[in-house]
């Protein structure tokens, strides 16, 4: 399975190339907040071995809790594209709103609830954590989402 996106001004183009379908959640957390200027942050996690980019790129980075955060933007328009940390480094935390097909995307979690905005109703049957999940957490929503078998895209 072949998915593609892109940046805003189109210098930006990618491909993920996943057996399974691409799973996408929600961060509620205020860096997404700041960071999007908006409700909360979609990402999916994908191996970076699966993704593909071509275009030009600048890249923020920065230091926190002993790891280094990478966020990477089209030189041209901006858009941020994905972020990668030196504590993951075979993964990449895709924006998932820059897919060609965003508005299929339908999250498989909801993590730092504690913090998402008031106005927000989130969806009955798909899990939430108040901060971040532990990675075995995280696998069973994935699991769970597998089984309910209509998400991902
Ligand atoms: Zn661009
Ligand atoms: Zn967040």
């Amino acid at each position: 399975m072949c998915t593609t996106g892109e940046c805003e001004c189109g210098e930006i183009g990618y491909s993920v190339t996943e057996d399974g379908p691409i799973h996408v959640y929600a961060c509620h957390c205020l860096n997404c907040q700041t960071r999007s200027g908006s409700a909360f942050g979609e990402h999916a996690l994908v191996a970076a071995s699966d993704f593909d980019c071509k275009g030009e790129t600048v890249t923020h980075d920065r230091h926190c809790d002993g790891i280094d955060f990478q966020e990477v933007f089209c030189a041209n328009c901006r858009t941020r594209i994905f972020n990668r940390n030196s504590a993951m480094p075979d993964m990449i935390f895709l924006r998932a709103g820059t897919l060609n097909d965003s508005q299929r995307l339908n999250p498989i979690a909801h993590i730092w609830t504690k913090r998402k905005q008031l106005w927000l109703l989130l969806p009955d049957g798909i899990p939430q954590f108040d901060e971040s999940p532990t990675p075995e957490e995280f696998g069973q929503a994935v699991q769970a989402a597998l089984r309910r078998g209509s998400d991902g895209i």
